[in-house]
């Protein structure tokens, strides 16, 4: 890539939008524009990390790291250059438009009782926890105006996977979850198959910008799970979204010391107590403190709460977990 080309990408990826699609947020205004916040690359408890918005520039009084948005990504997702590059190229492609679909499902949730009833049946009910997570709801048959009515092609649609290749909406009659470059949708009955991603990768660990920032981080497999402990008070979860964990989202779970709370399902087959087994050892190799916590057989976070489970005995269980 050309010096041009690469002065190019970085005036089409302002550091500031690229962050806050990272969950970054700017804590404190300083003169000229700049803003302070946690550090998203070490374990930051006072905001010692300054972004100049006009300048594309960051710096870090704690960790000292500093630079522009490729260097960013570098040490973010913990890649070398070219893959930086490539992400960060990825992420052109594709997080505008993501973006306003997912901006699109979160205003249609609210006008779709059926989607209500679902989220309340599993316990989501607070209208924060919903900002939070930036739930909607994708009805079916109106995403594709609204996005062409912004000015997107039909053809970049179909390439992200929003629309199928006979034009209808892929995510229809799902409750939509936005993720790191990509989407989740839930559908409302178990049939058809409950969960789809657009295609690409599902991303590195969900909330981890607010949860890396913890000594001791829970990891659940599911964003219902993650729902739950959240309501519930828990500001120290993550999800995997499933039980297989990518490079990189090990990668995450083992960038500083920290113990992790593992809490898959309590499937009857032992599947889920099986995979976090297998998670222990390879994170215990990599230096990680693990815990494995037991649930009452058959459920998961998630219907632990929803049967009436409190934060109390959650955090018992956590208390209680095997190392
Ligand atoms: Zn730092």
């Amino acid at each position: 890539m050309t010096r041009q080309a690469l002065d190019e990408l970085k005036r089409q990826i302002p550091l500031m939008t690229y962050l806050e699609t990272q969950d970054w947020r700017p804590q404190r205004p300083l003169s000229r524009g700049r803003w302070m916040g946690l550090c998203p690359l070490h374990q930051d408890h006072n905001p010692s990390f300054l972004v100049d918005p006009h300048h594309n520039l960051f710096y870090c009084y704690g960790c000292g790291h500093g630079g522009d948005v490729i260097r960013f990504a570098e040490l973010y997702h913990q890649v070398k250059f070219p893959q930086a590059l490539a992400l960060l190229l990825e992420w052109r492609r594709t997080a505008p438009l993501l973006d306003e679909a997912a901006r699109f499902y979160q205003t249609q949730l609210w006008c779709h009782s059926a989607a209500l009833t679902y989220l309340q049946q599993r316990g989501i009910n607070s209208r924060e926890l919903i900002e939070h997570m930036r739930i909607g709801y994708a009805p079916g048959g109106c995403l594709r105006r609204q996005l062409t009515g912004l000015g997107y092609s039909l053809s970049a649609l179909r390439q992200a996977g929003l629309v199928t290749a006979a034009g209808r909406d892929a995510l229809s009659e799902r409750i939509v979850f936005p993720l790191e470059g990509n989407l989740y949708g839930r559908s409302l009955t178990p049939s058809p198959a409950p969960h789809r991603f657009l295609p690409g990768s599902k991303g590195g660990l969900y909330g981890w910008a607010q949860a890396r920032c913890c000594a001791t981080v829970i990891l659940v497999e599911g964003l219902f799970d993650y729902a739950a402990l959240w309501e519930a008070g828990f500001r120290n979860v993550t999800c995997s979204l499933g039980t297989h964990l990518n490079a990189r989202q090990i990668h995450q779970l083992c960038d500083a010391p920290r113990t992790v709370y593992l809490t898959f399902d309590a499937d009857r087959n032992g599947s889920g107590q099986h995979a976090a087994h297998r998670l222990g050892q390879t994170l215990r190799l990599a230096g990680v403190s693990v815990r494995i916590v037991a649930l009452p057989d058959g459920h998961d976070p998630n219907s632990f709460f929803a049967a009436d489970g409190d934060a109390p005995q959650y955090q018992a269980l956590l208390e209680g977990a095997a190392p």
